[in-house]
């Protein structure tokens, strides 16, 4: 048992014991080697179940929308990621900092589990699975910005290189090229909503996509519809998306949504910046798109 996986089953025994919280949030090891998943915990026996290793991908924050009309108070391991979507859903009043005993932890980058299984599988040997996974690629905030304790090693950013360098390609692209480059992108979504499901910024009680008086987009995955979805989820999350690249991660058909995120990301930084979502809480803070200024740029009306 490596020691930071001792330490996490040690904190939640205490905190399960001192009855301090009603449960706790971490990750458990899956049914295969190379998976880790999201485990919930109530009991101080239970605490066995945790660990903390290159698999522990999930963003545990998601699942706090799942008790927000509770009163339970949540013990909750986070990542650097998963941090910053806790700072979300406080910014976004959908949860209350007194509910919440928070543990950083360092991260040290996660691997691609879905990589590996299809690696061990035989149906892709050509599968990256030395390096770090796509999103931790990118990373340049591991460590968490909020918390009531810190565990393990603080890390420099992840993210090798430019950091827009690819949303400059898309940019550099001509129109027509651009809308080309979308289109069949898109033209793929199978609406499944994954990418929804799984957002710690999408965390309307009312979703504009199962409305139907108004029906503001249709339910047909035909392209029309499809990039409507997606310019409305993107505009949707940009000021408050995390960058915990779980939407990419959870599309099973591949859609490079962090492409799209990014783009925005790098707009608002520029309009209303410098500007990165979720890095710190602060008192009555807002995201740049949840407030009006009088002089905000509005040379595109
Ligand atoms: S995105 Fe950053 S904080 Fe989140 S799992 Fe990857 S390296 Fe860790
Ligand atoms: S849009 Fe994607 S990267 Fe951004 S917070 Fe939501 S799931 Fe995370
Ligand atoms: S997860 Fe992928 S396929 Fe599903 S709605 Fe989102 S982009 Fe479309």
């Amino acid at each position: 048992m490596s020691e930071l996986t001792a330490r996490v089953r040690e904190i939640a025994k205490r905190l399960l014991d001192n009855q301090q919280v009603d449960v706790v949030f971490g990750w458990e090891k899956g049914t295969e080697p190379f998976s880790s998943t999201p485990v919930f915990i109530r009991r101080p026996e239970e605490a066995e179940r945790l660990v903390f290793d290159e698999f522990c991908i999930h963003n545990l924050s998601t699942y706090l929308l799942d008790y927000r009309d509770g009163s339970e108070k949540i013990g909750i391991f986070v990542k650097g990621c998963d941090s910053r979507g806790v700072v979300r859903l406080l910014e976004d009043e959908q949860f209350t900092r007194e509910r919440l005993y928070i543990i950083g932890i360092g991260c040290p980058g996660m691997k691609d589990p879905v990589a590996h299984a299809l690696a061990a599988s035989g149906l892709d040997g050509n599968q990256d699975t030395a390096g770090l996974s796509a999103k931790c690629r990118q990373c340049v905030h591991p460590n968490p910005v909020l918390y009531d304790e810190l565990l393990g090693v603080q890390q420099e950013p992840h993210l090798r290189g430019e950091r827009f360098a690819e949303v400059k390609q898309i940019e550099a692209m001509s129109t027509a090229e651009r809308y080309q480059f979308f289109a069949d992108i898109f033209s793929r979504c199978i609406r499944c909503y994954a990418c929804r499901n799984i957002c710690v910024a999408c965390n309307c009680r009312r979703c504009i996509f199962e409305e139907t008086r108004p029906q503001w987009v249709g339910r047909e995955t035909n392209l029309a519809d499809n990039m409507m979805y997606h310019v409305i989820r993107t505009m949707h999350v940009a000021g408050r998306c995390v960058e915990c690249g779980e939407c990419e991660r959870a599309c099973p058909v591949g859609i490079p949504l962090m492409l799209l995120n990014r783009k925005l990301i790098k707009d608002v930084n520029q309009l209303f910046g410098p500007y990165e979502a979720a890095l710190s809480l602060e008192e009555g803070a807002k995201p740049p798109l949840s407030r009006y200024r009088t002089d905000d740029p509005d040379n595109f009306l």
